[in-house]
């Protein structure tokens, strides 16, 4: 079955989530120093990361236990928070290979597209602060369409934004239930990017630990 259309998640699948928010704490300590420099950085990042919880709390929670806990003061949750909406796509950490792997993918004339979970105008900001906003012809985030995956829905609008169809789109992700299962669901091929956070995804149709195999297993796709 020919491929036609690829798509992919965000966090953790083109972005590399965990360096990103690694280096913008970093640099968020330093930059607000003046209010945190009671506090020992390697503490600030480590309960920071942890609150966080790999993205499934949002950040007005993390930043008001963070005030809370460290004693913050001069500063409030929600400057922190600004600063984090604001300053996080600067730090935006891409897994490497990425704009080759879009490259080759662009020049083979595949359609590309994003599904995200996540709130709009954030993920938008990241998509704009890796520089590949150009390279899709659909994107989609969950705030924003008001669905989320895995449900169904969200994939088949974007198979539809295409102009494409399930049997000819792969998609592509981190999370074995959100991306694999959803996108399976929804009637397309799936490649899941191994991530620590998870042990295994044993519904995809091939895993991958780095964005340049995905050229390759496409034409195997499109050869079955
Ligand atoms: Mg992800």
């Amino acid at each position: 079955m020919t491929i036609k259309s690829v798509l992919f998640d965000l966090d953790g699948t083109l972005l590399d989530r965990d360096r990103s928010i690694e280096k913008f704490i970093d640099i968020q300590y330093d930059r607000l120093n003046y209010y945190l420099s009671h506090i020992p950085k390697v503490d600030y990042a480590t309960r920071f990361i942890k609150l966080d919880s790999n993205g499934h709390a949002w950040k007005d929670e993390v930043y008001r236990n963070l005030v809370i806990e460290f004693k913050i003061e001069g500063i409030t949750w929600q400057d922190l928070l600004h600063d984090y909406e604001t300053q996080f796509q600067v730090h935006c950490v891409p897994f490497p290979l990425l704009t080759e792997m879009l490259d080759t993918l662009k020049q083979q004339g595949y359609l590309l597209g994003i599904i995200s979970n996540g709130r709009g105008e954030f993920q938008n900001r990241a998509i704009s602060g890796l520089g590949i906003r150009d390279y899709f012809d659909a994107i989609l985030i969950s705030e924003i369409e008001g669905v989320r995956k895995p449900a169904s829905a969200i994939f088949q609008r974007g198979i539809d934004r295409l102009g494409s169809s399930a049997r000819h789109s792969v998609f592509v992700g981190d999370n074995p239930t959100a991306d694999i299962i959803g996108a399976k669901q929804a009637g397309m091929r799936t490649i899941w990017k191994r991530n620590p956070h998870w042990l295994e995804a044993k519904q995809a149709d091939a895993v991958i630990n780095e964005l340049d195999e995905i050229p390759a297993l496409l034409e195997r796709f499109s050869g079955c």
